[in-house]
């Protein structure tokens, strides 16, 4: 059996590694140019580092970013609202959350796949049916045929439109910055991740390891003024006035050029992934906004979900359906419960943020526990 994927982000080269474990060869078609060098950062979950490790790529042993040893919820100012319990979590899952670069994460995934091949400047526009597999075109108008091909091309996946057909973005009217820069500063301890949560408005500055932050933030914008925004490092640090001191430096120490804006935007949730022998992981499949910062981990949990079905199936349709019924109501799960974050997390009106603030504040640990572990608990079906 030989898979085409279309896609070489972390769904599409976690998918393939998995495959190639079972003995199922693949090939990957990227549109871009060479794999990404810098960009931003991911929390990657316990639920996914189990699945990595399951596939051989234990992160701490390989020196790719920094186990998550403390999270803080603070004000706009830095003032600690609340420390989350992320190291008792760990233990009680059995494998940590670790923040990484996108870049250190997407070169490990790519390394571990040896000499599987991978196309770069590899559009993928259309696909075909052809006899019982498939085919794909890229830009170039190379064709590539196999047996199942498989969608991890993101949130604007060209296998998807032709598959579920023209749907718009679900935007929610507020702007991501995201960076990875050198940066260490008192106020950010070794293995420490710490978010800050303002008017319509947060910041997350976490460490990455090897003396590097990762840092986002968010702001609410307007229909308008979004659709126009230029997004300089002088209108991020305006945004971020009287911020505390840790937020401000680590913007002011980026390269404006290193700084990335991402639309908060997700879709609305697809119930059906694939006809015949194709079907879609990731982004592709069910983007979600980044409030559980599970986007990538649910993409992992996805590969390794699907390469198992393909290898005890009985056949290649049968088994894409599997994968897909077996997936669905954890995605939909995390789809809507990241919405539901976020709507709390950028609320704008005084008296609602003062109301959310107090709840981080006086909450129950139990409750706080109970809410951080539940994106995280992932038990793959053997
Ligand atoms: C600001 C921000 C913060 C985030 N934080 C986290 C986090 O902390 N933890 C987490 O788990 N997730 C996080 N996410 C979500 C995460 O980035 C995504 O869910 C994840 O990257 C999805 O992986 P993917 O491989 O499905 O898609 P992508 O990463 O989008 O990869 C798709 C790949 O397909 C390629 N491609 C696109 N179209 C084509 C085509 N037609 N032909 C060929 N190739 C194509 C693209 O170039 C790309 O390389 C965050 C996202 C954002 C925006």
């Amino acid at each position: 059996m030989k898979a085409l994927v279309v896609g070489a982000g972390v769904g599409g080269l976690t998918t393939t590694l998995a495959l190639r474990s079972h003995g199922i060869d693949a090939e990957l078609f990227e549109a871009a140019a060479q794999p990404p060098e810098s960009g931003g950062g991911l929390g990657i979950g316990a639920n996914a580092t189990k699945v990595l490790s399951a596939l051989g790529l234990d992160l701490e042993k390989a020196g790719v970013g920094r186990v998550c040893e403390e999270f803080t919820l603070r004000t706009a100012r830095g003032r600690l609202m609340r420390e989350m319990p992320i190291r008792s979590i760990s233990d009680e899952l059995g494998s940590p959350l670790v923040n990484v670069r996108r870049s250190d994460l997407v070169g490990l995934l790519r390394d571990a796949l040896a000499d599987t091949p991978v196309h770069h400047r590899a559009r993928v526009t259309r696909y075909d049916r052809v006899g019982r597999g498939v085919s794909v075109t890229c830009a170039d108008g190379r064709t590539h045929t196999g047996d199942v091909l498989i969608g991890a091309d993101g949130i604007r996946s060209a296998v998807r439109a032709q598959t579920a057909g023209p749907e718009p973005v679900r935007d929610y009217g507020y702007v991501c910055w995201i960076a990875t820069v050198p940066f260490t500063h008192a106020r950010l301890p070794a293995g420490g991740a710490a978010h800050y949560w303002g008017r319509g408005q947060r910041f997350g500055l976490i460490d990455v390891g090897g003396g590097r932050a990762y840092w986002w933030g968010t702001k609410n914008t307007p229909g308008r003024r979004r659709l126009r925004w230029a997004g300089t490092k002088e209108d991020v640090l305006r945004c971020f006035r009287g911020w505390a001191e840790e937020v401000r430096e680590a913007i002011s120490r980026t390269d404006e050029a290193d700084i990335v804006t991402v639309p908060a935007q997700d879709r609305t949730f697809l119930e059906s992934w694939g006809v015949g022998p194709v079907t879609l992981v990731g982004d592709a499949a069910h983007p979600m906004l980044t409030s559980l910062s599970q986007g990538a981990g649910s993409a992992i949990e996805d590969g390794q979900a699907l390469a198992r079905h393909l290898a005890t199936g009985p056949d290649v349709v049968t088994s894409l359906r599997r994968y897909e019924t077996e997936r669905r109501d954890r995605t939909r799960w995390l789809v809507a419960a990241s919405r539901r974050l976020s709507h709390t997390e950028q609320f704008a009106h005084p008296l609602t943020v003062a109301l959310r603030d107090l709840t981080i504040r006086y909450a129950p640990m139990s409750v706080v526990r109970r809410q951080t572990i539940a994106p995280m608990r992932y038990q793959p079906p053997v």
